[in-house]
C-alpha cells in the first residue's frame, strides 16, 4: 500500500500515525493495535507490559545526559470512535482509514479519522525514537476503550508506574494546555406513577419541540443553546396554569451526556379548550423564539390533535411529581472557574426525560472540576427526588482533575511555549472527562499532569481531520519541553 504522508513532516509522528489508520481499532477492537504496540516495543528493545483490559505499558530507557532525571508518564488511548456517512462502506474491524492530504489537512472524508487518539500514541512513538529528541525515561501508557467510558484506564494497575509527572496527549487544540476536567456523577431518577384512563371529554394532542442544536452537554453548555426538556415543560407548565390536562406520555433527548434537541408530549386537553391549547403554544413559540432568536434557528414547535391508541394518562398525583421534578431541576451553568476566564467550573444537564410502564425516568448529568461542587448539585437531586417519592441511581461517576495553580508541569509548558513562539498559550480546564481524572484517583501520591495536543477537529463524526502545521508546531514544542523536564 503507498505510503500518503511519506514526505509530511515531522516523520516520525506521520509515519506512525498512518500505521495506525492501518489499524483497525474501535473501542473493545484493540487486539490488532496492541499487537503493533508491542512489536514497536522489542523492535527498540524497550521493555513493555500488557494487561487484561488491552491496556500497554513501553518502558523508554533515559536518553543520555537525562538518566537521573525523573520519569515521565505519556498517555493516550489506542481506540478511535467509529463513525461513517452513511452511504459509505466501510468495516470498521477490516478495512484501514482511507486519509487524504487537503490543503493542510489529514483527513478522512467518508469516516472518522482516529485523530484522537491516534495523533497521541503517534506523538509518543516518535519521541521515543525520534534520534534527535532528547527526554527522560518515558512510561508510555497506551490505554484502551477510552471512548465508551474509560474502562481501561479504569482497569489500569498504575501502581506499576514509576512517574509522578503525566503528560496525557487526549487534547485537541494546539497552543491550548488543559490543566484540569471535570468529573460527576450521572444520576438516573425514577418517579413511580399511577396511571388512570381519561374521559371522553378529552382529546389527545401531541407537542413537539425539535431542530434545537444540542451538542456535548459540557463542552457545548456554554453556548446557551435550548434544552428541549425544559423547553417542553415550560410549555406544559403553561397549559396547566389554563385548564385541567393529562399527560400521558412524553419523552427527549436520547443520551444523558447531550443536550437534548428533540422532546415531545402527548397529552389529553378538554375538547372545548382546543383553541386556547394551540394559542399558548404559539405564544410560548414566541416567547423562546426571542429568548434564542441568535442561537436556535431552527427550532420548530409544532402541535396537532393525534389518535391515541391508549387513554391511559398520568394521576394529578403523578403528574405533578413530574412536573415538579423537571420544574425545580438546575440545569445549565451553575458556576463559571474563578481562576480561568471564561471556563465554566460547575454545570448541570437534564440530558433524558421518558415515561414507562409504572414510572418516570430522568437522567441529569452533573458536572464539575470540583469535586465539592457536582456533591452539592447531587444532594439537590437526592432531596429533589425524595420530595416526588422518586429514587435514584449513579449511572456513571466520572472523577475530576482538580486544577492547581502552582502546577510546576504547568508553569515549564507556559514558559517554554512563550520562549519558542513568543506567546502565550491558553491555559483551561476542560467541561468534560479525561482519563487524567481516573489517574489523579489511582496513584496515591500527588501526580503533576497537562493534557496537550495539537488541532484536531471535528472528532467522532466523519470528515475528522488534524491540521499538518499544528502538528509541526506541536511537535517543534513537544521536543523543546522534554529537553527540560
Ligand atoms: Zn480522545
Amino acid at each position: 500500500m503507498k505510503r500518503i504522508l511519506e514526505n509530511i513532516e515531522p516523520c516520525y509522528v506521520f509515519r506512525y500515525f498512518e500505521d495506525l489508520t492501518r489499524i483497525p481499532r474501535g473501542s473493545g477492537n484493540e487486539d490488532m493495535v496492541c499487537e503493533y504496540l508491542i512489536k514497536f516495543a522489542k523492535d527498540h528493545e524497550f521493555t513493555y507490559y500488557k494487561d487484561d483490559m488491552k491496556n500497554v505499558l513501553i518502558n523508554v530507557p533515559a536518553t543520555p545526559g537525562y538518566e537521573n532525571h525523573p520519569v515521565i508518564i505519556l498517555q493516550a488511548h489506542t481506540d478511535m470512535v467509529c463513525e461513517k456517512n452513511e452511504e459509505t462502506i466501510h468495516d470498521f474491524t477490516k478495512d484501514p482509514i482511507k486519509i487524504e492530504i487537503e490543503g493542510d489537512k489529514v483527513i478522512a472524508k467518508e469516516t472518522t479519522l482516529g485523530a484522537d487518539d491516534g495523533m497521541g500514541i503517534a506523538l509518543a512513538m516518535a519521541l521515543a525514537t525520534d534520534p534527535e529528541a532528547a527526554h527522560p525515561a518515558l512510561e508510555i501508557v497506551c490505554t484502551s476503550d477510552e471512548e465508551r467510558g474509560m474502562s481501561g484506564v479504569e482497569f489500569f494497575d498504575a501502581s506499576v508506574l514509576k512517574g509522578r509527572t503525566l503528560i496525557n496527549l487526549d487534547a485537541d487544540d494546539e497552543g491550548v494546555f488543559v490543566v484540569g476536567c471535570a468529573g460527576g456523577p450521572v444520576i438516573r431518577t425514577e418517579i413511580p406513577v399511577v396511571w388512570e384512563n381519561v374521559t371522553d371529554e378529552f382529546i389527545p394532542l401531541q407537542i413537539k419541540i425539535a431542530g434545537l442544536k444540542g451538542g456535548h452537554s459540557g463542552e457545548d453548555i456554554h453556548r446557551g443553546r435550548g434544552n428541549s426538556n425544559i423547553l417542553l415543560n415550560r410549555i406544559l407548565r403553561r397549559i396547566e396554569s389554563a385548564m385541567h390536562y393529562y399527560i400521558s406520555e412524553v419523552s427527549g433527548g436520547l443520551q444523558y451526556n447531550a443536550i437534548p434537541r428533540e422532546a415531545e408530549a402527548t397529552i389529553f386537553v378538554p375538547n372545548k379548550n382546543l383553541e386556547e391549547v394551540l394559542k399558548i403554544v404559539n405564544e410560548m413559540t414566541a416567547i423562546f423564539k426571542n429568548e434564542y432568536y441568535l442561537i436556535e434557528d431552527d427550532m420548530k414547535i409544532s402541535v396537532e390533535k393525534v389518535v391515541a391508541v391508549s387513554r391511559r394518562v398520568l394521576s394529578k398525583e403523578s403528574q405533578k411529581r413530574f412536573m415538579n421534578f423537571i420544574t425545580f431541576s438546575e440545569c445549565g451553568i451553575t458556576r463559571m472557574n474563578l481562576q480561568l476566564d471564561g471556563v465554566v467550573e460547575s454545570s448541570v444537564s437534564v440530558g433524558v426525560v421518558r415515561t414507562e410502564a409504572d414510572k418516570l425516568i430522568v437522567m441529569t448529568m452533573t458536572r464539575s472540576s470540583m469535586k465539592s461542587m457536582y456533591m452539592e448539585m447531587y444532594y439537590k437531586i437526592v432531596k429533589l427526588a425524595q420530595e416526588v417519592k422518586g429514587k435514584i441511581q449513579i449511572l456513571n461517576n466520572c472523577p475530576e482533575w482538580e486544577f492547581n495553580p502552582k502546577s510546576e508541569v504547568k508553569q515549564l509548558f507556559e514558559k517554554t511555549y512563550e520562549e519558542i513562539f513568543d506567546k502565550k498559550p491558553k491555559v483551561t480546564v476542560l467541561h468534560a472527562g479525561l482519563e487524567c481524572g481516573i489517574f489523579a484517583k489511582k496513584i496515591p501520591e500527588y501526580v503533576d499532569m497537562i493534557a496537550v495536543g495539537p488541532d484536531i477537529r471535528d472528532l467522532h463524526t466523519p470528515g475528522e481531520y488534524v491540521f499538518i502545521s499544528s502538528v509541526q508546531k506541536f511537535y517543534k514544542f513537544f521536543k523543546e519541553v522534554f529537553k527540560r523536564l
